[in-house]
């Protein structure tokens, strides 16, 4: 079938016979391995049991604006939906993508404020996926939308993500939560490496702005396994699971299966948090004592937090002592270490800030240089051994007997 078949008559009258429904696509977290929620996705079932992809009649829909009779409609059934799955998996987290046109109208917000209000859902079961271009001409009606669906407590996610112009600066504008990379920017990761820094530099950005990343069009093992050593929280793609109908979707929910899954990551992730946070102070210190004072309050804002708490390095060990993973002191003496680094690099600002000696700030700064070089020699030994694990784990004896067996 071909879009120029489908007629905006023939998309009213699927919605209104109920032709329309959902496929839902698993979405697990690299952290655990197991699925989490899933996306929902527009499918138009035909009587002769052919299934119409939204690629063929959104666009229509857009156009002629009855796509929010579809999303209101859809809505409805999507929450019943969300309250069968919720039998199984209270926590369940399911995405439903908008379109502009959804913003701009009440009906979004006055429909969902509703369903919580009546605890048919709570605000977590539900996340709204929105793509650039839905935003891109943001008018203070789309924002308040935007922000009332957050005071609701939804998470917004910029869907998407890395194939629009301005996708970066919406991202400092409105309240998103996370960031779904691009099934494309994605899946050409494995044709030309500068997908590959596209996506490492995004997980690197997102993380600094501790908003979630999601990953979308997985469709190969060595993808999985990439994104899950490069930090990426969640994800989904065909090589986990095609978009599937709601019972289907129910029953793997039920048999809950695990793909793999790994601390690295993690680890990963709080280490260049770490080192983020140095090249943070240190940059402050330069452009500091090279901006004369009367100029500091022009300066380009950096989050800089001197509490091990805020830092997903404190973070990270905090979760593992909490998991019960290590008793051999390990993260211990990395605690006492880290916890040294960040006063020491509290100390090194104020002496800048209070306009001290040249050789005070020498001084802060070695101290500071010292504490941080102990921390990395203590994460980097950690993750040598994650790493060893790792591959103990899955398999490394097997996997050299393959390669010895093919020479
Ligand atoms: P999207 O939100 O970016 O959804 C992801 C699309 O990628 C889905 O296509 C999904 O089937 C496909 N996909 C998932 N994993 C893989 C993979 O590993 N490889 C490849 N090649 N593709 C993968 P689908 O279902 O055809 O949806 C297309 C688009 O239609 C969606 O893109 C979304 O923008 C829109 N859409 C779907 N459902 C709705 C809806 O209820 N409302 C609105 N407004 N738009 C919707
Ligand atoms: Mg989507
Ligand atoms: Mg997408």
């Amino acid at each position: 079938m071909t879009d120029s078949k489908i007629t905006l008559a023939e998309i009213e009258r699927a919605l209104h016979d109920g032709d329309l429904c959902f496929h839902y696509q698993p979405k697990l977290s690299f952290e655990t391995g197991r699925i989490v929620g899933g996306e929902a996705l527009l499918r138009w079932q035909k009587d002769d049991g052919s299934i119409v992809p939204p690629g063929l009649f959104l666009p229509q829909a857009e156009e002629s604006g009855f796509i929010t009779d579809i999303t209101a409609v859809m809505l409805t059934e999507l929450i019943e939906d969300i309250a069968r799955l919720r039998v199984t998996k209270p926590d369940i987290q399911v995405a439903f993508n908008v379109s502009a046109l959804d913003l701009h109208s009440p009906y979004l917000v006055k429909m969902l404020r509703s369903f919580i209000g009546n605890h048919v859902i709570n605000p977590g079961n539900i996340q709204i996926e929105i793509t650039e271009t839905a935003v891109v001409n943001q008018s203070p009606r789309v924002h308040a939308t935007l922000l009332d669906l957050v005071a609701l407590g939804i998470e917004i996610v910029m869907d998407d993500f890395g194939t629009g112009y301005s996708s970066l600066d919406l991202l400092s504008q409105l309240p998103f939560s996370a960031l779904k990379l691009d099934q494309g920017v994605v899946g050409r990761m494995t044709e030309d490496p500068k997908n590959t820094h596209i996506v490492r530099s995004s997980l690197l950005m997102a993380r600094d702005m501790s908003i979630k990343t999601i990953a979308e069009g997985v469709e190969t093992e060595g993808v999985y396994t990439f994104l899950l050593a490069s930090g990426c929280n969640e994800a989904q793609g065909f090589w986990m699971s095609k978009p599937l109908p709601i019972k289907q979707f129910i029953q793997i929910i039920k048999d809950d299966p695990k793909w793999p899954s790994s601390e690295l990551g993690f680890l990963y992730n709080a280490w260049g948090n770490h080192l983020s946070y140095r090249r943070k102070v240190l940059d402050t210190v330069y452009t500091m004592t090279m901006t004369s004072p009367k100029e500091w309050d022009k300066m380009p804002l950096l989050d800089l937090r001197h509490n091990p708490a805020y830092c997903r390095l404190g973070q990270w060990y905090r979760d593992i002592k909490r998991a019960g993973i290590s008793d051999d002191g390990t993260y211990e003496s990395l605690e006492q270490l880290h916890r040294e680094m960040h006063a020491a690099g509290d100390i090194l600002v104020k002496t800048v800030k209070s306009q001290q000696s040249k050789d005070a700030i020498i001084e802060a700064t070695d101290d500071f240089l010292r504490f941080s070089e102990l921390v990395d020699k203590e994460v980097t030994r950690i993750v040598s051994q994650s790493f060893a694990a790792g591959l103990h784990a899955h398999g490394l004896d097997e996997f050299i007997d393959q390669a010895e067996g093919a020479e």
